[in-house]
Order: C-alpha cells, then structure tokens, then sequence
C-alpha cells in the first residue's frame, strides 16, 4: 500500500504540462493559463490625466481670479495652458502641458465675468494622475504559468492587447460505470441507485479549468468499456472513470485498461478513497477513481487535483496546509491511513475552529456537501478538542 505522500509524488512526476500553445481573445481566455510573460509596450496611463473634475492650473499664478481659457473632457487632445488662464477639465482628461495641478470644482467659484478664483491653494501635482502610474512601459504584467484572473484580462486589455498566448485546455474524458447506475429524473427500479459521482465530478473539473468530455455511463462488462476507454482516448488529454477498479469480478475497468493501455492500480493508504488506478490509452493518461461518491470526491481533491494542475501548466500550491483547532474529538483513528475527515471551519473564541460532520462514512454525501474543507490526519492519529490540524480547503467544491 503506497502512503498518500507516495502516491502524490509518484502521481506528479508523471505530469506531463500541456506544450502545445495558441492565441485566444481576452473574452474567451478568462480561466487559461498564460503560456509566455505579457509585457507592457505603452506606459498606463498613457498620459497625466485629471483624477477630478475641476480646473487646471499653474500653482504659481494663482494670486487672483483668473478666465477659462479652454475647456478639455476626456479624450481631448489640449493645448498648452495659456500664461495667466486656468482650463475647465473633467476626470481622466490630458493635463494640458504647463499645468501642474488640479483644483476639484467644489473648491472654485465663477464670477459673472467667467473668472475663476479658489477657496483652497493647490499644491503642485495635486489631483494629477502621472504617466505611467499604474504600468510603465516594459515592465511585465503578468508572468508565465498564471491562471488568467478577470484582473488579469483587464491589464491585458489596458496596454492594448486584444489576444493572449495561451495553453489549450485540458481535454478531460470522464465516464462511469456499473449496471446498478440509473441518470436523475428517471425512476429507479429495485437494486439501482441514481449516478450522483457524474454530477459532482464534472464541475468539479470544469472549475479546475478542465474542458470535460462525458461520455455517460457504460455498464460492467469488458468490450462496451474497451470501446469507450478508445473513444475517450481519441478526444482526450486525460480520461477520468469512476467505479470498477477494484478486484471483484464485476470490475472491468482494469483490464479493460489492461487491454488498451497499460495500467497501475494500487492500494493507497487513504481513507476514505483506498484504489487508485493509473496508466495510460493511446496518448491519454488514465486515472479510475473508486466508485464509492465519497472516497471518489476526496481522492479527486487529495490526489487527482494536484496532478491536473502539473497537467495544465500551473503549479499546485505546495505550502504548508493551514492548521486549525478541533472543536471535536476523534477517538478511532485508523492506524494505517491517513484520514480526510469532512469539516466545517467556523469562527471560534480564540481564531478558527473545525466542526465535524457526524456522519464520516464513505457513502455519504451529504458529508462533502456539507463541508468546506478536509482535516488532514496522520495514519493513527487521534483528535481531542482544541487539537490544531491540517486543514486543506475544498473551495467551494
Ligand atoms: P465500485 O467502485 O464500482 O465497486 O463502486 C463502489 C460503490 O460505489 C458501489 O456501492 C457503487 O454502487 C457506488 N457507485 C459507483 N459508481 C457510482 C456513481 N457514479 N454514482 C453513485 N454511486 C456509485
Ligand atoms: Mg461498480
């Protein structure tokens, strides 16, 4: 039985990063992953702009009253600043050259002649955004590997650019298996149960940034699976199965992926979760998750999730788990695995605390719903209250 530690490096080292690249627009590069440094080739802003509406000015000459002697909106192009004028400007105009500040309007009077005096003396520079504020040119906006944010699209779009370079995404096959499997919103005749594992696993990964395939569910028998695991292997980077990857003869997956590929099933020492298959069809990586909704879930977070990550050309976070106090105690600890128990964290006395979802089996769902993130146990390792832990964050999966 390989620990969970061995398993996820063993997983990563076999993550092969997307190298292909393309050039997508900004609208559709929003969640992508950026394959070459962007670097700024104007300065942002491109010109001193106004940060008020209000009046340009030359703080030297402020001693009296003084005529409008042009008046600038944004997107204007202005003259210089006549000696002795002050000019009306609005918020984002040019700073019209000669003019070393803005007075806001609240601070200014007009007389009936059209001259302007004001209630404050302005200091040089005030009210002026500079050139080059936010981004000057050459400087890199955004590095390589990143996973394109609104934010980041929007800085994209602020020097200019109109696409990005880009890796494509990940194409994840995924389908499901067992003849006792019946799709929600048909009625269940006896021995069938609803295909829950196909409703959290497919956002599960469109929200890692995996463009899913489904290719629904094929029943336990070996040719229906060989053909689907081609058919995936065909349209997929990555092909994800849940159910019949244990060794009980209803269980197909393996050799069917023996037959197609090759194929490492192993005994990992998490709970809930246990097999793990690994291998590969055609060009496609192959993971069987175990059947169970439960330990499918927890291994997908655990174990799958970094390896897609790797997969993508983003880099899992490797710092430490956050640690927080138990609210509960754990008294039965396995003592061979390492368990991922289905907590709450919540706003304690003294700093977070984790709450514990009563019922810890591996069939239970509404466990995951529940939750918003997994308490990290060491094999053996018993919990009492106030006991800090490691806890990993499910966001909002
Ligand atoms: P298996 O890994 O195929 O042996 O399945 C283990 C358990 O998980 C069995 O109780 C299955 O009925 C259940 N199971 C398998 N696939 C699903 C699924 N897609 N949705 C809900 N339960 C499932
Ligand atoms: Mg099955």
């Amino acid at each position: 039985m390989l620990s969970y530690q061995e398993a996820r490096d063993w997983l990563q080292q076999r993550a092969r990063p997307l190298t292909l690249r393309q050039t997508v627009a900004l609208p559709q590069a929003a969640g992508r992953v950026l394959a070459e440094p962007v670097e700024a080739g104007i300065d942002v802003p491109p010109h001193p702009n106004s940060a008020m509406d209000g009046y340009a000015v030359r703080c030297a000459e402020l001693s009296g009253p003084l005529p409008v002697s042009q008046r600038i909106p944004a997107g204007a192009d202005p003259q210089a600043l006549q000696p002795g004028s002050v000019a009306r400007i609005f918020t984002g105009a040019p700073i019209p050259a000669g003019a070393d500040a803005v007075v806001m309007q609240e601070q200014a009077t007009v007389d009936e002649a059209g001259l302007v005096s004001f209630s404050v003396a302005p200091r040089p520079g005030q009210n002026i955004r500079p050139r080059g504020e936010d981004i000057a040119r050459g400087q890199c906006v955004i590095a390589a590997g990143r996973r394109l944010s609104p934010a980041d699209l929007g800085l994209a779009a602020s020097i200019g650019l109109a696409a990005l370079p880009v890796l494509p995404a990940l194409r994840v096959a995924v389908f499901f298996t067992g003849d006792e499997l019946v799709e929600p919103g048909q009625p269940l005749a006896p021995g069938q149960i609803y295909n829950s594992n196909r409703y959290w696993l497919q956002p599960a990964l469109q929200r890692l940034g995996c463009e899913v395939i489904d290719l629904g569910r094929v029943g336990d028998a070996l040719e229906p699976t060989r053909q689907l695991l081609r058919d995936a292997a065909a349209v997929a980077d990555v092909i994800v199965t849940c159910g019949g990857v244990s060794v009980g003869e209803e269980d197909h997956v393996r050799a069917a992926v023996e037959a197609e590929g090759e194929l490492t099933l192993w005994q990992v020492a998490i709970k809930p979760g246990k097999p793990l298959a690994f291998g590969r069809v055609g060009e496609a990586d192959f993971i069987g998750l175990p059947g169970n909704p439960v330990s499918g879930f927890v291994t997908l977070q655990t174990l799958v999730r970094p390896f897609l990550l790797l997969r993508m050309g983003l880099k899992p976070d490797e710092a430490a788990p956050a640690r927080h106090r138990a609210d509960f105690e754990w008294t039965r600890p396995d003592p061979r695995r390492s368990e991922f128990l289905r907590v709450r964290k919540v706003a304690g006395d003294g700093g977070w605390m984790l709450q514990l979802y009563p019922q810890q089996s591996s069939g239970a769902l509404t466990s995951c719903a529940w939750a918003d993130g997994l308490a990290w146990l060491a094999p053996g390792q018993a919990v009492s209250p106030g006991d800090e832990l490691a806890y990993l964050p499910l966001d909002g999966q």
